[in-house]
């Protein structure tokens, strides 16, 4: 088997282009670590309104381009950029399904009622524009429900076809919360038979599962930890999944996520007000006073400072924070800020907590990058309460900021955290199990209390986490070997 290979990534967002989530920064940063590797990746998104022509130089490529889509055949126009690291990203434009504002969703969050149609129009567009250009794929690489679909149609439509017949199906799961479940109506519209509407592939009670028909026909698929890929076998962590992965046996895996330190390192983040290192934190003192004066709080360099940046969504826990963050603000001696945007009455009630403890907590809420990065650099502790985690980037900015993170012990924050060892000194952060306020209340008292009482512990785990690195050439290494597996699972080897 040759050891380099054409890859298609098929996926519905792309750093920098369109992001709403992880899944962006995955399909943004692995396709430059693999083809450093030496392999060939093409990646291939929606053309959304909202991605500039001018600002990344996008050029029209293939026009009109004709995709079947069960009895009808639909029209689209493909453009094309050379991102930064010299990838192909190929745009599918269609007026009808991609020019509008918003990636899954309106303005008021309501999910847009032809997105099962979208995004199986995208995943049959790229597996056409394979075909057209010639581009012989070793591995089509799809990435949650939306383009999950494209296993289902290398195995029922493609497996004789000269271009993609040979092309190992794979899959990642970025969060398995979301599936792509519809009714049933929308299954007609992509062209998979009826006969694949069954139990074990796409049929969920009644209505048509994306993902589920995904992981039936992936040759391998993965998630973004080994801690998730762990509990998402399990009922109580799968969405109703658990069954449908423990069969794929050893063909389900969990590789960690990198993070992209040319963006998150105190050391060069052109963002924050002080640069600093691990050898000298004099920086990180400048970050905290000056966040502290950005949020109207007490200037005092000795107090901890907590923080949160969040989506406020069930999955993160902040519904269970927001039952403990007043008990901690009146008996501890601490800080809050919090940067956040989603969910209103957390909105609301995470708005509202400045006028309540004028000076002690600061709030923000929208979405933020810059603040984002001076949360980071000038916090002593990231709070990330969640409830479920695939894998999580922020507390691994954190540790990189040597900022301590207090986390749930769950999924890729499991993974990337190490326990603070009382007796030693050891660890990178404060862990608990429990999602619930008390546990929240109870193990950032934990981490209050090392902070001031044991302060040599605390220097020292904040020096080890600076240490941390967790990067996207490891990761790719990881995918390489993963996508050996799913070849050979293809070829039958
Ligand atoms: P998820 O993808 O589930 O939202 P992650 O921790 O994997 O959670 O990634 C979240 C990313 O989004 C991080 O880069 C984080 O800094 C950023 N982020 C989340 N909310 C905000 C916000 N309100 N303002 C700025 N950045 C945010």
């Amino acid at each position: 088997m040759s050891d380099t290979w054409k890859i298609v990534m098929v996926a519905s967002e792309c750093v920098p282009y369109a992001k709403s989530g992880g899944l962006a920064d995955v399909v943004g940063a692995l396709p430059a670590a693999l083809q450093k590797l030496g392999h060939e990746v093409i990646i291939v998104i929606p053309k959304y309104r909202a991605i500039d022509a001018e600002q990344f130089d996008i050029q029209p490529f293939l026009s009109p381009m004709g995709v079947w889509m069960g009895d009808t055949e639909e029209w689209c126009a493909v453009y094309k950029i050379q991102n930064q690291a010299g990838v192909a990203v190929y745009l599918i434009e269609s007026d009808k399904y991609f020019d509008r504002d918003g990636l899954y969703h309106d303005a008021e969050f309501n999910d847009f009622l032809d997105n099962p149609r979208r995004f199986a129009f995208l995943t049959r567009a790229a597996l056409q524009l394979c075909i057209d250009i010639g581009f012989k794929p070793d591995v089509v690489h799809a990435h949650d429900w939306q383009t999950a679909l494209a296993s289902a149609y290398l195995k029922t439509w493609h497996w004789d076809d000269p271009v993609l017949g040979g092309a190992a199906s794979f899959l990642t799961i970025h969060n398995i919360g979301y599936q792509g479940v519809y009714d049933a109506g929308h299954y007609d519209y992509t062209g998979l038979q009826w006969g694949n509407f069954t139990s074990d592939k796409f049929e969920d009670h009644g209505k048509v599962n994306f993902l589920k028909g995904g992981i039936y026909y992936a040759d391998l698929v993965n998630t973004v930890s080994p801690t998730y890929a762990k509990e998402t076998r399990t009922p109580e962590m799968a969405h109703g999944m658990a069954p449908y992965l423990n069969d794929k046996g050893e063909n389900y895996v969990g590789i960690l996520n990198g993070v992209d330190y040319s963006q998150w390192n105190p050391e060069i983040d052109p963002l924050i007000p002080a640069n600093y290192s691990r050898d000298d934190l004099t920086g990180k003192g400048i970050c905290k006073r000056e966040l502290q004066k950005r949020f109207y709080l007490y200037e005092d360099g000795d107090i901890p400072l907590i923080g949160v940046i969040s989506r406020l969504a069930h999955q993160k826990g902040l519904d269970l924070l927001s039952g403990a963050i007043e008990s901690v603000l009146d008996d501890m001696h601490v800080q809050f800020v919090l940067l956040g945007s989603g969910d209103k009455a957390l909105e609301r009630y995470f708005a509202h907590l400045p006028v309540r403890y004028p000076g002690r907590a600061g709030s923000y809420i929208g979405y933020n990058n810059e603040l984002a990065h001076w949360i980071e650099a000038g916090v002593d502790m990231f709070l990330m309460p969640s409830r479920y985690e695939p894998c999580g980037l922020n507390q691994i900015y954190s540790l990189k900021y040597g900022t301590l993170p207090v986390v749930r012990a769950t999924g890729g924050l499991d993974d990337t955290v190490e326990q603070y060892d009382e007796a030693t000194g050891g660890g990178t952060g404060f862990k608990f199990i429990e999602a619930s306020a008390h546990s929240i209340y109870y193990t950032v008292g934990w981490a209050v209390s090392t902070y001031y009482d044991r302060r040599g512990h605390w220097d020292q785990m904040v020096r080890r986490a600076m240490e941390k690195r967790f990067s996207w050439d490891d990761s790719a290494q990881e995918y390489v070997a993963a996508y050996r597996r799913a070849i050979e699972n293809k070829k039958g080897l």
